[in-house]
Formats: C-alpha cells, structure tokens, sequence
C-alpha cells in the first residue's frame, strides 16, 4: 500500500506504542480532554498487543494498523537503581525495540516518527546547560549506560533514515517525567514515584519517611500531562530530524530533598524525614536547557510542580489499589 493510501477514513492514524504507560497515558488523556484533530484516529497501544523486541510481531502489528505517523514510548523504563541492577537488559530490549519499531516504520512508508530519548542520556562530564548537540559529546553516567546507548542509537538510527531514504524520524528528550499512571514501584520506579508511595505507606503505618541519598543531587522534573501537550505539538508542528528537548526552565530544577518536601507537604506527612546516605545519588545533575523548545513555544505554560505533586499524590491515594506499585 502506497503511502497515504492507508484503510479508515481519517487522514492521520498515529499509532502510540507504549500506550499504557506513564506518558501515553497522559497523551491520551490529553487527546480525549480535547486537543485531538477531526482528521486524526489515535491507537494506543500496550505489551498486550505485541511484544515490541520481536521483530515478527512489530511488523505484524504495524500491518494490522497501518499508522500514518508513530510516537513511539515502548521502552524497558525504570529508575536509577534498576538501572544500575540490569544495564545490559536495558541496552538489549531497548536496541531491539527501537530497531524493529523505527524498521517496521520505514517499510510501511509511516510519514513521521517521533521517539522518546531523555535527558539522563547525556554525558556525564559535561558543561551547563545541557543542550541539543551535546548527545554523543562523552560517555554517560556509569549507572545507567546501557539505557543511554540505547536511546542515543535512536538519534543516529533517525539521521540515517532521513541520509538514506528521506524519512522524517525525530525524538524528543524530556527530563525526569512524573503524574498519574506512573510507576510506583519502590525498587524500580523513579524518585518521585518511589517517594510518593513510600510517604504514603509512612503515613499509613506511622513509620519515617527514607529517602535514598544524600537529597543533593538536582533534576528537572516535567509533568505528564504538559509532556502529553508538547508531545501532540511536535507531532503536528516539528519537522527538524534533530531531537528537541522538552523541559522546564533551569531556573526551575529543585534538589531531591526540596522534590520530597514538596511530597511531603501535599500529603500532610507529619513523620520524620531521613536521608540514607548509604544509597548511591547517580548523577548528581543533568541541567538542560529548553531554550530551542522557547524558540518555537515561547508562551508555553508548564504546571507549577507544587500543583502537579499534589495533582499526583491525591491520584494515587485514590487509586491505590489499582497503580502499577
Ligand atoms: P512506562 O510507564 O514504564 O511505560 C512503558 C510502556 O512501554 C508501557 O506501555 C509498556 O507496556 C511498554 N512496553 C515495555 N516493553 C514493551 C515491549 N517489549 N513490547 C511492547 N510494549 C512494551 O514508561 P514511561 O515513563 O511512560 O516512558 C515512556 C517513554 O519516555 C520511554 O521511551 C522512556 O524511555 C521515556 N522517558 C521517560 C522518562 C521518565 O521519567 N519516566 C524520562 C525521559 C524519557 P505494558 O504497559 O503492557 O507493560
Ligand atoms: P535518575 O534521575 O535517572 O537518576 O533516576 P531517579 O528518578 O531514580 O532519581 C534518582 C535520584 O533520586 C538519586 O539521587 C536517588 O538517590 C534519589 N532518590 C531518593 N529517594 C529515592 C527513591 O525512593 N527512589 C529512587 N528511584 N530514587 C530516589
């Protein structure tokens, strides 16, 4: 089937892999709330439909949906102490994800692709802030290389695509991502999760409230659904192959101890807050800059992350039972 010949009658099918997760979920909450376009079908998609690392199942699906434009999320995702517990897990699920995805893609003629990178892929000595062009300047921090080569194959595997057959593969890089449906997983999740639902089981079980490291280290953090909205943006508007990096201003970065106060005060946890030093930091920053994204987007308003903490605590106390812990 040639391109644009596609089945349906919508001009746009965009077919949204990793759909059930943090960042699709968030999309497609956005798209349901309002910001989807009469001419677009949106398909989300989970690891129900296929298993992304097998590349008979990747074509097969993208046969069945014959999407006119992906965003592609499915990745292996965790925080920095599963990270640091299966690096080569992460290199080897994520290379063999984003081959069969960015591949079935191009054999389907698939008009746009846009992939997920992130900002923990950058070096780890480096200057800041952290820009566009400084993704292969070095090696990334030891905790997480296998994720990190994963994803920066991306960036080159879509320079390639566009050299070689024209192909308008793009990424996106967001710093640490956080909100409802994400997860929360203790040992496996990210900071914010991981903190919210231990000061959840503190409260419960009138215990104190450890947070690993020292508090030192500092991150960006992005709300989902302000993702979701410059996720549907880059969709529409963005036609650079180079990757954009979708964050706050530096001016906005906080310290994991003020990223717990926040938690704590959203969730009047009134116990003892402890540091346990005996845990790593990982990479004590990563300061990007979002001045390319100010370019395009200069009126762009993100949450204020007190209200976003507080949108996602008072989400998972009320959906305790069902979140992905
Ligand atoms: P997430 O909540 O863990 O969701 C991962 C998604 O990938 C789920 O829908 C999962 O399906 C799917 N998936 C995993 N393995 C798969 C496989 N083998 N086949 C098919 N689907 C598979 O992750 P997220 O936080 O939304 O992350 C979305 C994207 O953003 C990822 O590319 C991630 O690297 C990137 N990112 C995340 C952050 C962050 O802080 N979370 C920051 C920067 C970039 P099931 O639900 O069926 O398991
Ligand atoms: P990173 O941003 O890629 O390093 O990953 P995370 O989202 O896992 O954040 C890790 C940082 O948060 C490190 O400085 C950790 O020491 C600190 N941290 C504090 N408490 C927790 C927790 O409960 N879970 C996680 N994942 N990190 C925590």
């Amino acid at each position: 089937m040639a391109d644009g010949e596609r089945k349906g009658t919508k001009n746009k099918r965009i077919l949204v892999t990793g759909g059930s997760g943090l960042v699709g979920r968030a999309i497609e909450q956005v798209v349901k709330e309002g910001e989807g376009q009469a001419d677009e079908e949106w398909i989300f998609l989970s690891s129900k439909d296929a298993d992304l690392t097998n590349a008979a199942e990747t074509r097969a699906l993208f046969n069945r949906h014959q999407p006119t434009h992906v965003i592609h999320l499915a990745a292996m995702v965790g925080g920095l102490f599963r990270n640091m517990k299966y690096n080569l897990d992460f290199w080897r699920k994520n290379v063999h994800i984003n081959d069969n995805v960015l591949h079935s893609a191009h054999e389907l003629g698939v008009t746009k692709v846009i992939s997920c990178l992130s900002t923990c892929i950058f070096p780890d000595k480096t200057t800041y802030p952290i820009d566009e062009t400084m993704i292969h300047s070095g090696p990334p921090h030891s905790s997480n290389f296998g994720y990190s080569y994963a994803k920066r194959m991306i960036d080159i595997q879509n320079r390639a695509y566009f050299e070689q057959h024209n192909r308008m593969f793009t990424a996106v890089i967001p710093t640490n991502v956080f909100g409802m449906y994400d997860n929360f997983n203790i040992e496996d999740g990210h900071v914010l999760p991981g903190l919210i639902h231990k000061t959840y089981l503190a409260q419960r079980n009138g215990t104190s409230l450890v947070v690993w490291g020292s508090g030192k280290p500092r991150r960006q953090f992005i709300y989902s659904l302000d993702l979701a909205r410059l996720f549907i943006w880059v969709l529409r508007e963005y036609k650079e192959i180079e990757p954009i990096i979708l964050s706050v201003g530096e001016e906005d970065e906080v310290s994991i101890k003020e990223a717990a106060e926040s938690i704590v005060a959203a969730m009047g946890f009134k116990g003892e807050v402890i540091f346990d030093t005996s845990k790593s930091d990982g990479q004590f920053k990563k300061t990007a800059s979002n001045s390319k994204l100010r370019k395009y987007l200069p009126d762009f308003k993100f949450t204020p992350f007190s209200q976003a903490v507080k949108e996602t605590c008072d989400w998972f106390a009320a959906n305790y039972d069902l979140a992905r812990k």
